[in-house]
């Protein structure tokens, strides 16, 4: 994290941090919930909750609600309150920026894009100041309780440094891009791998909280995997851990980008789906578009193309579940707007790879539109001000 103007987080103690994330992905809660489920005592969690109260981040609710049956002191739970911080959150993709502007609680409150044309870092820097100065505009909050920043990005990112070591797509190597935006916004910077942002979006404030594991993988150019092992996002010791895009699953398919062959990705991004598509169809201009909209036509030959897809996922979620063993897995990406081409075929495979009772894992296959990467990055930012 980069500080502009701005002091690191707010959290203090690990009972600090404990409390107030708690409060913040599972909240409202009461005091003696939080005691039972922390291992803390109820005057610890008084105590922690105490400087987070007096700074507005929590407030204690009404007393509606009884500690327990028969107790005769009512609880007053602790709550979040959403409006106290605002947070910017904003994804690079090859052309484009998206950013959104979030409450404390992950909300969505207003939402910007702009064209990227030219990759240098500058370039990117500049149109990163004028997408924040948009997102302002279009906020029309208190500007005073925005300072801080997530920016995502694929590639390999150290969110620690705010270093981006390699971005494909950018060119960019070892960019110390959480320094730079921080001195030319002047916010409070924190940088992430795209994937794993959105994975602690999920695993914070989505379909994640409260599971002990739980893994995101994503569906589109790429196929990405964000994973949460006891609580904990893993990053893997040498930087790389759950890239089911690159297991191989079909030895003699095609060859991938990263040197492999038969990768799940180099048969399920989307770079190869409309490559397949064109060599069936003879039509070297297809793109993805009209792929799926041939899929849906019913054209056989196309169809065929999504189904393998479709059967390259499910195979590489099986792995995950066989390997890890998740409370849930979510299934999302721009890939999946052509869902109903690969729903069934995902859980078909899944089903049919993932060993004894691994096939019990949850998948929740759902579309992710492009804010939600945004979001991803604010969920980044907001995790910077809770954690130490
Ligand atoms: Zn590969």
């Amino acid at each position: 994290m980069f500080p502009g103007s701005d002091t690191g987080s707010l959290a203090g103690a690990p009972a600090a941090t404990a409390v107030f994330t708690a409060v913040l992905t599972e909240g409202p809660v009461s005091r003696v919930n939080l005691a039972r489920r922390l291992g803390l005592s109820s005057a610890a969690v008084t105590k922690a909750a105490r400087p987070l109260i007096d700074l507005g981040y929590l407030h204690e609710m009404a007393a509606t609600e009884r500690s327990g049956p028969g107790a005769g002191r009512p609880a007053s739970p602790l709550a979040v309150r959403p409006d106290r911080e605002f947070f910017l959150g904003v994804k690079i993709t090859a052309d484009e920026l998206i950013g959104v502007v979030c409450d404390l609680c992950a909300q969505v409150r207003a939402t910007a894009r702009r064209p990227l044309t030219d990759p240098d870092v500058e370039a990117v820097l500049t149109e990163i100041g004028r997408l924040t100065d948009d997102l302002l505009d279009a906020f029309g909050g208190d500007r005073s309780r925005v300072r801080r920043l997530g920016i995502t990005l694929s590639g390999d990112v150290d969110r620690t440094t705010g270093l981006v070591r390699y971005s494909p797509f950018l060119h960019w190597r070892d960019v110390p891009l959480g320094r730079r935006a921080a001195q030319s916004t002047g916010f409070t910077v924190t940088v992430e791998n795209d994937v794993k942002a959105l994975t602690a979006a999920e695993h914070w404030f989505g379909e994640g909280v409260g599971a002990e594991s739980f893994a995101l993988v994503t569906v589109g150019t790429g196929i990405g995997c964000g994973l949460v092992v006891n609580g904990r996002l893993v990053s893997g010791s040498y930087g790389v851990a759950g890239e089911i895009g690159h297991l191989a699953v079909d030895a003699t398919g095609p060859d991938c980008h990263c040197g492999g062959r038969g990768c799940v990705e180099s048969i399920a991004g989307t770079d190869a789906i409309v490559a397949q598509v064109r060599a069936r169809t003879g039509r070297p201009d297809l793109g993805m578009d009209e792929a799926v909209a041939l899929a849906r036509g019913g054209h056989d030959e196309v169809r065929a193309v999504f189904t393998r897809a479709g059967n390259a996922i499910g195979c590489g979620i099986a792995a995950v579940a066989n390997l890890v063993g998740p409370t849930r897995i979510v299934v999302s990406g721009e890939g999946l707007a052509a869902y109903d081409l690969f729903d069934s075929h995902i859980r078909t495979s899944f089903e049919r790879q993932a060993f004894g009772a691994a096939a019990r894992c949850p998948l929740s296959i759902r579309p992710l539109p492009f804010e939600a990467w945004a979001r991803g990055a604010a969920a980044v930012s907001i995790q910077s001000l809770v954690l130490p």
